[in-house]
């Protein structure tokens, strides 16, 4: 079977690609989401960290428009190699100095047991991961260890503002995790 065929048919689950039908709403919407005049540097040089979890909406939780922000996510928003990499080059190609990390309510990532995950992994799919998993058993801890990190990374400038939330996705608000001490 080739790539097409695999990304055109239902498969043995009944799980239809939606592919088609996005690139058809993409035509639809091309004229309003253009942003032929927006400059590529994140007008509030403002970075987000947060969730890759669907239920979010960063921009509109934030009252943010397009080209304000970078928003930088993965399962968990948690502060992986790869965000820290983002966040080195938003600050030095992009101008950006202030950070946020946003965990949130009902996290796949909190409480995920991470050997039982691996376990299932490897009867799935014959492989277990090389790489951080990034479970938590606390948002608020995991908020408070990326902001420590962040502030001891020589990667990150010294003299930006980092700041750490959680965002409640049933009520939309977003609350601060107070520093520790
Ligand atoms: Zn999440």
């Amino acid at each position: 079977m080739s790539q097409h065929d695999a990304g055109s048919k239902a498969g043995a689950s009944g799980f239809r690609p939606s592919a088609d039908e996005l690139a058809e709403h993409n035509r639809q919407a091309a004229a309003t989401v253009a942003t032929p005049g927006v400059a590529a540097p994140p007008s509030r040089q403002v970075a987000i960290l947060t969730c890759m979890d669907a239920r979010i909406d960063p921009l509109a939780a934030l009252g943010l428009t397009v080209g304000e922000a970078h928003v930088i996510r993965n399962a968990g928003g948690v502060l992986t190699d790869d965000a820290i990499r983002s966040l080195c080059i938003s600050q030095q190609a992009l101008g950006t100095r202030e950070i946020l990390v946003i965990h949130h309510s009902g996290c796949g990532m909190c409480g995920l047991d991470e050997s039982a995950f691996s376990d299932d992994l490897h009867d799935r799919l014959g492989v277990r991961p090389d790489w951080p998993i990034g479970a938590f058993d606390d948002p608020a801890d995991d908020v408070r260890s990326a902001i420590s990190q962040l502030q001891a990374s020589p990667f990150i400038e010294h003299d930006t503002a980092v700041r750490g939330f959680i965002y409640d996705v049933g009520t939309g608000l977003l609350n601060e995790v107070p520093p520790a001490g």
